[in-house]
């Protein structure tokens, strides 16, 4: 019944269901009197402030819209520091008299909401400022209809203004780049008659389902997202039959719904296939602005979960549910674009649109050898730590891959010299055309963390539960800055043409060590990176002290996008949320030892023992030596993982005390972290010990094999 309802359901009219619940910009226009669309859609394009009165309008359209989709409430929709989103739903009801109510929804409830901000992690403002926060509206990101109420996308900030989530500071940060880029695009004559410059995102997203009964029998995933312990099944991902694999019925019918469900909310979800491990799978949206493209990454993450709990699977986020196979990462795409619909990370076929591409590429360049500790830190999670530098995921070193061609390119610019790979030319920057390059060159390398992929940047490093906010601000802070620098430096040139040849020549010059276009994954790499000066930061506990170094301070007060406040309390909360994460894993793992699997050995124990005394009973001189190893191994092993276990209770004991969030985060890491690892590895071998009837948990090749 369930296949054949959602095969049903399957033959929708995607064109028809496409943004139904969105009030997107055409039902503005149709909704919204001809002078509040005009000045709503201002606002939108150019961020000027929305009087009250347009706010009224806006809300009341608003609200009739959601009416008619049999919305009851509505929502400030934000993204608070827990990495999820957040909302508070308020019901549009008014009482008229003692026996009626009307549904009404004002332009100031639209503007600005006040939830109680002191149960979000504030990172140590809190203790600065009022408990009262407020969210407010971000006319950019459409609002929808989810689960009956209208959900307005909001920022969230505490009394005084300072960001609290994670979507004030992404906002900031694309004014910065439209700024510096406008700038730069100017020095160019600005062809196209640009007002703005965008950044657009497509984020990937990879997730695992399984099915929801198993799920539910293990505390391990349900308190912490992933598995704690677990022997290895006799089959991972070694075959490698799942990448691109058949997608089975059960899974096929969850990817249909939830490109509904995607569809529905204007999410342009485009690609599904199954990914390298059993049981894992990802889906792409069409990139966006990246704003919105941050909104619905957060959506599809919530998406995806609901819908599988109609097809009673589980969907896992988690960065690591599994040891033995990959885990899941959220591939960002990145570029830059002009509101006329320009990509400025296309090489161009004329001189001069080369030499801009030219210029904002080593723009990105130089950014990203610079800020290498920002765009690490922007993907540290407890999570993440278990993929990076794991093989399945690029090690914990930022570098740039460009591919043999484009790197090529920029070594003749460099020492001016010939360029003999298709055409024998010199490399005159803003002379020459770019030889044409393949795109697919430039996408061989599947390692890279940062790899040019022909048109855009893809950063690899994200972990698949994170927000891509934090990601996104950082690289736009970043590289604002540089084309901060380069526009002060260019405008001021006598002679433009020199001076942006030297600039781009010494620019490629002084930051070339940040690309790397071999396997990243590689041994050789990561002491030939160390040679190059870059940085290796392999846990949260080293990459987020980056956060308060006096030049990353400097830099996201220097173009508003952090006050030193918020950064340092974005500091405290990265450390908070790692060392928080690893406390509920440590005394979830005590939980399952302690009170199921020492009882579980036990139980077996029991019956080995009875079973070699009856045989001894018998009298027959049966050979008990299987028991009796048996008995020996398992008792030995079980006082080791008791024991063990033990250790890890003392070792969170002492951590849970420590009040410095680096010094506890250090101690989480080398006294609890590596002793979780040292009792789990007991209670794997355990596991495979006995017999399948007494481990208390689903195994790995039931939760990884059956979903059919
Ligand atoms: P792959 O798996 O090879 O990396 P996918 O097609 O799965 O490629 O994903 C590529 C992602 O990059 C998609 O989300 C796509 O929309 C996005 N993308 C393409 N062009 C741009 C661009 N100019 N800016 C941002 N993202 C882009
Ligand atoms: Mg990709």
């Amino acid at each position: 019944m369930l296949t054949l309802n959602h095969e049903v359901k399957s033959m929708c009219n995607v064109p028809e269901i496409f943004g139904t619940l969105v009030f997107n910009d055409a039902i503005m226009r149709a909704k919204l009197p001809k002078e509040i669309y005009r000045s709503l859609k201002k606002t939108r394009e150019d961020g000027s402030p929305l009087d009250i009165h347009v706010a009224n309008s806006v809300a009341n359209a608003m609200k009739n819209w959601a009416l008619e989709h049999g919305a009851t409430h509505y929502t400030h929709w934000f993204q608070p520091m827990t990495g999820i989103t957040a909302e508070k739903h308020d019901s549009f009801i008014t009482p008229l008299d003692d026996s009626k109510v009307i549904m009404e929804f004002s332009g100031k409830e639209l503007i600005k909401g006040e939830p109680d901000a002191s149960s979000f992690p504030s990172g140590g403002l809190r203790a600065t400022f009022e408990a009262r926060g407020y969210t407010a509206w971000d006319p950019t990101s459409n609002a929808f209809i989810k689960d009956g109420s209208l959900c307005i996308p909001t920022a969230f900030c505490s009394y005084g203004g300072e960001a609290l989530d994670k979507k004030t500071p992404l906002l900031r940060s694309m004014d910065v780049i439209d700024k510096q880029a406008m700038r730069i695009l100017k020095l160019f004559g600005n062809p196209t008659g640009a007002k703005h410059v965008l950044t657009t995102v497509g984020a990937e997203q990879e997730y695992f389902l399984i099915d929801k009964a198993l799920y539910h029998q293990r505390k391990d995933l349900l308190y912490t997202g992933r598995t704690l312990i677990g022997a290895r099944p006799p089959k991972g991902q070694e075959l490698e039959d799942h990448y691109f694999g058949v997608i089975k019925p059960r899974v096929s019918a969850y990817m249909k719904e939830l490109d509904q469900e995607l569809w529905k909310l204007g999410i342009l979800s485009k690609t599904k296939h199954n990914e390298a491990a059993p049981g894992q799978h990802e889906m792409a949206p069409l990139f966006t602005t990246s704003n919105v493209a941050t909104d619905h990454n957060q959506l599809i993450m919530e998406v995806m979960k609901r819908v599988a709990a109609n097809h009673n699977l589980a969907c896992l986020l988690h960065e690591k549910p599994f040891a033995g196979v990959n885990g899941s990462g959220k591939h960002n795409n990145w570029s830059i674009a002009t509101d006329t619909g320009v990509n400025l990370l296309e090489p161009g076929e004329s001189p001069r649109d080369n030499a801009q591409f030219l210029l904002f590429l080593v723009a990105i360049i130089k950014a990203v050898d610079e800020h290498q500790d920002l765009l690490r830190l922007s993907a540290a999670s407890a999570g993440n730590d278990h993929r990076l530098g794991s093989y399945e995921a690029p090690p914990a070193i930022i570098s740039i891959f460009l591919g043999d061609e484009l790197t090529d390119i920029l070594q003749c610019i460099e020492d001016c010299s010939i360029y003999k790979a298709k055409e024998t030319s010199y490399m005159e920057v803003g002379v020459d055309g770019l030889p044409r390059f393949t795109k697919d060159a430039t996408d061989r390398n599947r390692t890279s963390p940062f790899a040019f992929t022909g048109n855009k940047f893809e950063f690899r490093m994200l972990g698949s539960s994170a927000s891509i906010a934090c990601t996104n601000f950082m690289l736009n802070t970043a590289i604002g800055d540089v084309l901060y620098e380069f526009a002060n430096e260019l405008e001021q040139a006598a002679d433009f043409k020199a001076a942006l040849k030297d600039l781009v020549r010494r620019t490629i010059k002084n930051h070339k060590r940040i690309i790397f276009n071999g396997n990243n994954y590689s041994e050789e790499w990561v002491q030939e990176a160390q040679k190059r000066g870059l940085l290796n930061l392999p846990s949260v506990a080293d990459a987020a002290p980056c956060y308060i170094s006096s030049q990353n301070i400097a830099l996201f007060k220097k173009h508003g996008v952090l006050s030193e406040m918020e950064t340092r309390s974005r500091y405290e909360i990265t450390l908070e949320n790692y060392f928080k994460q690893i406390h509920i894993e440590a005394l979830t793992m005590i939980d399952m030892v302690k009170r199921d699997i020492i009882p579980a050995v036990n139980a077996y124990i029991k019956d080995l023992s009875q079973a070699a005394l009856a045989k001894k009973q018998l009298n027959m001189n049966l050979n008990c030596q299987l028991e009796e190893t048996l008995l020996e191994n398992l008792s030995d092993l079980s006082y080791g993982l008791f024991q063990n276990c033990k250790t890890l209770e003392e070792n969170v004991e002492t951590a849970a005390k420590i009040t410095n969030v680096k010094d506890a985060a250090n101690a989480y890491r080398n006294a609890v972290f590596s002793q979780m690892e040292a009792t789990r590895s007991i209670a794997d071998t355990l596991e495979g010990m006995m017999g399948d009837k007494y481990w208390p948990y689903p195994s790995y090749g039931k939760l990884l094999f059956s979903v059919k």
